[in-house]
């Protein structure tokens, strides 16, 4: 059977090793980190993903955290007024939820990725504990018939050629914070199902608050995205958990005073429930040439790294791993040469272009039609929920998002189907 190996074992990498494992290919995958480690590590990432993402994972039979990861139903926005002068003070001017038409969920990747990584082992797959340098790669392309390089944000990436035309933004758009808690209280607004909340505060950042499960079983995550220089960027530099919870706080009693509310009796779930940092959105190319001549595939995070404002970038390494599976598979026993890694690449970036040039879109201020969309939401629920379920598939983005002509078009055709706003039904 043909020889692959995965280097980087997180969302797409497993994804794919576990995938290629149960179609009967000699599967090697390297990890720079044992599960163990992973486990009692730092968290990683907020990593919702809705139901197109989930699918591929259950179409694999890994969806081993589903009966408890909470069920997210729902995708909220809330935005700031001008903020207020005392902490606790700043109005909420929109507040509108919208239906999700299949549930998302959160798995603490640091649950999901020791465990799937202990699977590929119990299933016979030989998984190598090693951080791989460009000269292991040069060695192993010789003895394998591909190497997938899935080693996220790392230094690997060195080995892939950043794409100036697909990446507008040179520099980090968000300093990024995270904290995950017990203890949240429950969301006012709508008690009877779990969502995930943006809070916009224009000219400032945002704060994402989703349930999740982790290790010690149910919580919540405070991820604040603040603009670079501005008032949300003063984590660099704090190492205290705790430290870094407290300033999480105070920045959510200064901004998004309705969420501080629910958040006063918050704990840290544990001493590695924290993350801050920062990179540039970038997208690079596909195929890495290594010094012998030998060549690598990217896959993922490594070619196509949006911020996580959108939260997409699990979703995209689920897509992605189905996608380069699909490819793989029907590739039979023809060569993985470098015209198939790039019409791999190509068949994958048909999805992944549209959450590059949506998450791109959000990183900036909206413009006044996209204000009026949010807005319109807020009275218009099929707005909120097609707002919503633009999460799962971006690509609708493209008939209603973008263009000032199709967002009026769109938000005076659903007023019309609603009738006069006295006489809808809320
Ligand atoms: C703060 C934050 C919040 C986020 N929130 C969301 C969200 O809500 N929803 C969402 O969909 N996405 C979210 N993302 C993005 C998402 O986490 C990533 O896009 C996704 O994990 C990428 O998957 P990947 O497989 O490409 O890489 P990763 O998950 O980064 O996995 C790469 C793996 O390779 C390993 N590795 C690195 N270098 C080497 C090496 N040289 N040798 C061997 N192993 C190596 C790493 O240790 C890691 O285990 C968020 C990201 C951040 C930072």
């Amino acid at each position: 059977m043909r020889k692959i190996l995965v280097v980087g074992a997180g969302q797409s990498g497993l994804q794919l090793a576990l995938g290629l494992q149960s179609k009967g290919y000699e599967v090697t995958l390297m990890s720079n980190r044992t599960a163990d480690e992973i486990r009692s590590g730092r968290v990683m990432s907020t990593q919702c993903m809705f139901h197109t993402a989930l699918q591929h994972e259950r179409d694999l039979g890994l969806n081993f955290w589903e009966s408890q990861a909470p069920r997210i139903e729902g995708l909220g926005v809330s935005v700031a007024g001008p903020t207020g002068e005392q902490p606790g003070t700043t109005p909420r001017v929109i507040d509108w939820v919208g239906k999700l038409d299949g549930y998302a969920q959160s798995v603490d990747q640091r649950v999901k990725m020791a465990g799937w990584m202990e699977t590929f082992a119990q299933r016979g797959g030989q998984l190598v504990i090693h951080g791989a340098a460009v000269s292991d790669l040069d060695y192993f392309s010789r003895t394998y018939d591909l190497v997938l390089v899935s080693a996220g944000k790392g230094e690997l990436v060195s080995m892939f050629g950043r794409d100036a035309s697909r990446s507008p933004y040179a520099e980090p758009q968000r300093a990024l914070a995270v904290s995950y808690v017990h203890g949240l209280g429950p969301r006012p607004e709508h008690p009877e199902f779990d969502a995930v909340r943006c809070n916009l505060v224009p000219g400032v950042g945002e704060l994402f608050i989703m349930p999740t499960v982790t290790l010690s079983g149910r919580a919540d995550i405070l991820f604040w995205e603040g603009i670079p220089g501005g008032p949300l960027d003063a984590f660099k530099g704090i190492k205290d958990p705790a430290e870094h919870l407290a300033l999480t706080l105070e920045l959510m009693e200064k901004f998004v005073p309705w969420e501080y509310a629910r958040a006063t009796k918050v704990e840290l779930t544990d001493a590695g429930g924290t993350l801050a940092g920062r990179y540039a959105p970038t997208v690079r190319n596909p195929i890495g040439r290594l010094p012998s001549g030998g060549l690598v595939l990217g896959v993922a995070d490594v070619v196509v790294a949006n911020d996580p404002i959108t939260g997409q970038g699990s979703n995209s390494a689920s897509k992605c791993a189905a996608s380069y599976l699909d490819s793989i598979v029907e590739r039979g026993d023809e060569p993985f040469d470098e015209s198939w890694m790039q019409t791999t690449f190509d068949r994958y970036w048909e999805t992944a272009q549209h959450v590059t040039k949506w998450t791109n879109a959000m990183l900036g201020a909206p413009p006044e039609h996209v204000l009026n969309l949010i807005g319109a939401a807020g009275d218009l629920q099929p707005i909120a929920d097609r707002f919503a379920n633009g999460f799962n598939d971006p690509s609708d983005f493209e008939n209603f998002f973008y263009d000032p002509t199709l967002t009026g078009a769109y938000i005076a055709e659903v007023g019309e189907s609603q009738g006069p706003a006295g006489e809808r039904v809320p």
